[in-house]
């Protein structure tokens, strides 16, 4: 069960990043491309080059391409990156249950699960008493800070 609603939250948060990653490999994989297209016509004209121009111009392409493929890779790994930091600052969403047996106190912290809401019954029993237990709380997990949401 727990299970369950940990992969549907991961593939929930999923297509936000997905769309941002997509968008920008489209761009990367263009401008790629198009540095390839600027090495090919500077090693054409190189080769056939019969005039010092020609060998300028081939100058001028090989830069443009190498540029454009050292930027694209550079965007590439950046952004890679940068996903990877989104994954760590994600900050997690913490369910706090408490049993409502008076004098048992037992107080249990799961990372939130979807349906969960404050006040909300839970079907489990207390693994202390057996007695009833609620949901008492969600928040989400800051580094340091905790800020607590009232429902
Ligand atoms: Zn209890």
């Amino acid at each position: 069960m727990r299970m369950n609603n940990m992969t549907q939250n991961q593939t929930q948060a999923a297509p936000a990043s997905k769309k941002i990653s997509t968008y920008l490999a489209l761009i990367v994989m263009i401008v790629m491309a198009l540095a390839v297209v600027a090495l090919l016509i500077a090693a054409y004209t190189y080769v056939n080059a019969a005039t010092a121009e020609d060998q300028i111009t081939a100058a001028a392409f090989g830069v443009i391409g190498a540029v454009a493929l050292a930027m694209s890779v550079f965007t590439l790994f950046q952004s890679r990156r940068q996903v990877e930091q989104m994954k760590i600052d994600a900050p997690k969403v913490i369910t706090t249950i408490e049993c409502q047996n008076k004098g048992c106190n037992q107080k249990t912290v799961r990372e939130f699960q979807r349906g969960d809401y404050v006040y909300k019954e839970i079907d489990v029993p207390c693994t202390k008493c057996g007695g009833k237990q609620m949901i008492t709380g969600i928040f989400k997990e800051i580094k340091e800070k905790e800020k607590t949401y009232n429902v």
